[in-house]
């Protein structure tokens, strides 16, 4: 649904930390490491194993997942206290909290969804029965066009309708919102599962065909088979002008910018001028154009397949998309495709979880002001601005010690900093629903109605100014983000809260947790995605080419360090691939540790790194870590916690000798910031 929600965020934490002993006031940092629980493990051996021993030798993996630590454990228990919240929020007397509990209600009563039958989507589906030719099929894609794609924040591209749509400040032009246009249409992930040459997609595109084919006949079409192949191959053609996964995540690829004009010049074949009207973007002069051959392609594609292979397109896009709001015919079979065949889920998840995703999706600001009324107190914001502040003051005098760049680089570095916009817990001004219209046994209805507010509040933003400080995460999701372009980062009030941070916790353990997870987030503006954007947002590099140079040299023993771990006897962990997060990893931990020690002066670094490795504790199995260490752009949990072997305090903190696993000689210690 709403790109917001969806997020799978590319530069998120994925970590946990949970306490398990309190370690407050842990003092002498001279004496041996006294380890916590009966760890055999010597700390400079391996840092991770030792402070972790007792919750690694009491925990399990759950069954039904591939891995577990404290972020997931974490997300169960929000989870748990936000369906409490939202089930008490249909008797609320609060206008808005009772559309949270009435959006709830609707979409759990599986009684009044079975009576409806497909009567919710009759209309939608009577009206693309009466086209009657392109420029009537014109107007109706056009007016299936939502806000539902994030190219740069939530990394989220993929939407069936025939475009995404996504209204944020300019890559060029940072003073002003504009509308960025995405490729969309298919109903698989991308272009590969469309056109790789390979026995899986071969069958899954078999597989795809066969769903389309049975969405169709539970809303009684006839001819399902013929149509369902009109489809595919419509897709088919589509999926031929897109971009790969890979260009899509490269910002130079783009970065179009056409006027209204260049639509009749470059992408023939479609009346744009009544598209963009349908859409909601009529007298809109400039685009940006995220992926310009999807248009072209696009184009094309409306001129030269038929008007009746368009119409089962939209035909089937309106039902699958809105499958999970129909009987349950319907949310099986899009399970049946979307869990089972192409993620390989076992089981749909309990309605109760769904309902909590739907209501999440349709009104996060709404369900996130009640999250935080009853779990984040202003004294716990206040503390984190405060930490914030520290942290980034301790960036400021790091960047002034930096060798390697050059007075020009720096000075923009300071300039970056001092615009950071911090966001801790919940966003400044939320969302409002008061233009929402709720029904308590309305869940088809509900949902459409949310998206098209959405959509509507999105599309507003074009006559308004840019406002760096709007949030992307809803504060009840237990992530964080950095939006490079409003320069800016969002820690939402979920994972605020132990074990990555405890208000009745120690500074050293919190700074260690939490205070890491600020800094890694701010360094992702200072590396080699940041250094594309300047302080004001606008798509620049601001690096000279001896600093990137310098910067390439130092980071190479970092890739080093992280390539001579072995995963398993037969793999290695990648350096080069997880080097952007290593190297948040190492500058987070160091930044954290400077605003810790200047905070604190006199209190012990222990707590520090001991509230640091436990934030990773985290158990995997064997295929997961595999998949994981192949692929994940992050090295696995227990090779972060090894970032400490770089900070000469954590020598001395646990008695660290030359001759153990994790020691490093004073010049081999990595140090890029
Ligand atoms: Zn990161």
């Amino acid at each position: 649904m709403h790109a917001p929600i969806k997020t799978a965020i590319s530069l998120a934490l994925c970590g946990a930390l949970q306490l398990v002993t309190a370690h407050a006031g842990a003092a002498d940092n001279a004496a041996p490491a006294a380890a916590p629980a009966a760890a055999a493990v010597l700390p400079g051996d391996d840092f991770f194993s030792y402070a972790n021993a007792e919750w690694l030798s009491s925990t399990k993996i759950p069954d039904d997942r591939s891995s577990w630590g404290g972020m997931s454990q974490l997300a169960d228990e929000t989870n748990q206290r936000i369906i409490k919240l939202v089930e008490a929020a249909a008797g609320s007397s609060d206008a808005e909290a009772k559309k949270v509990g009435d959006f709830y209600r609707a979409f759990m009563n599986e009684t009044a969804i079975e009576a409806r039958g497909l009567s919710p989507l009759t209309p939608a589906l009577d009206k693309i029965r009466a086209l009657r030719d392109k420029k009537e099929l014109t107007r109706a894609l056009g007016e299936s066009i939502r806000a539902d794609v994030d190219p740069l924040n939530a990394t989220n591209f993929q939407t069936e309708n025939l475009f995404g749509l996504w209204v944020s400040q300019g890559l060029n032009d940072p003073k002003h919102n504009v509308p960025y246009l995405l490729q969309g249409g298919l109903g698989m992930p991308d272009r590969a599962y469309y056109l790789d040459d390979n026995e899986r997609m071969h069958r899954l595109r078999t597989a795809y065909q066969a769903h389309i084919a049975a969405m169709l006949k539970l809303a009684g079409f006839s001819d399902p088979e013929t149509r369902a192949a009109r489809v595919f191959d419509l897709e088919r053609k589509l999926a031929m002008s897109h971009a790969t996964r890979e260009d899509s995540a490269d910002m130079a690829k783009s970065n179009h910018t056409w006027s209204l004009q260049d639509f009749a010049k470059k992408a023939p074949g479609m009346d744009w001028n009544l598209f963009f009207a349908s859409a909601g973007l009529k007298g809109q002069k400039q685009f940006m154009l995220w992926h310009p051959t999807a248009m072209t392609g696009a184009a094309k594609q409306l001129q030269d397949c038929s008007l009746d292979a368009w119409k089962d397109f939209l035909a089937f896009h309106t039902i699958n998309h809105n499958a999970n709001n129909l009987p349950q015919a319907f949310v099986d079979q899009y399970f049946d495709f979307y869990g089972r065949t192409l993620s390989g889920t076992p089981q749909l998840s309990v309605r109760w979880k769904r309902g909590l995703a739907a209501v999440n999706s349709a009104m996060p600001d709404a369900v996130g002001k009640l999250y935080v009324a009853q779990y984040f107190p202003p004294q716990a914001k206040a503390k984190l601005d405060g930490m914030v502040a520290n942290i980034v003051k301790a960036f400021h005098q790091r960047i002034d010690k930096l060798a390697w760049m050059a007075p020009a680089t720096r000075k923009e570095a300071h300039a970056k900093l001092d615009v950071l916009y911090v966001g801790v817990g919940y966003p400044d001004k939320w969302t409002s629903y008061a233009q929402l219209d709720v029904k308590a046994d309305d869940a088809y209805g509900n949902a459409e109605r949310a998206e098209k507010l959405y959509t509507a509040q999105q599309l507003a933003k074009l006559r308004q100014p840019v406002d760096r400080k709007e949030w992307c995460m809803p504060p009840q999701l237990v992530n964080a983000v950095n939006l490079p372009m409003q320069n800016a980062l969002n820690f939402p009030a979920a994972i605020l809260q132990p074990p990555f941070f405890d208000l009745n916790g120690t500074d050293a353990a919190n700074y260690g947790a939490i205070g890491a997870v600020i800094g890694h987030e701010i360094s992702h503006s200072f590396d080699d995605t940041g250094s594309q954007f300047d302080s004001n947002g606008r798509l620049r590099d601001w690096w000279t080419k001896d600093d990137a140079a310098h910067f390439k040299t130092a980071t190479q023993a970092l890739v080093a360090q992280y390539s001579a771990y072995q995963a398993f006897p037969d793999l290695a962990l990648n350096g080069q691939l997880t080097l952007s997060e290593n190297l948040s990893d190492l500058a987070g931990l160091a930044a954290a540790y400077d605003a810790f020690k200047a905070a604190n002066p006199n209190a012990a670094d222990r707590d520090f790194f001991l509230g640091y490795a436990r934030s990773w504790r985290n158990l995997v199995r064997d295929a997961s870590l595999r998949r994981q260490v192949m692929t994940d752009g992050h090295a696995p949990s227990k090779w972060r916690t090894y970032t400490v072997r770089n900070l000469d305090a954590w020598y001395k903190a646990f008695d660290v000798r030359q001759g153990q696993q994790l020691y490093l000689a004073p010049q081999d210690r990595v140090r890029v910031w």
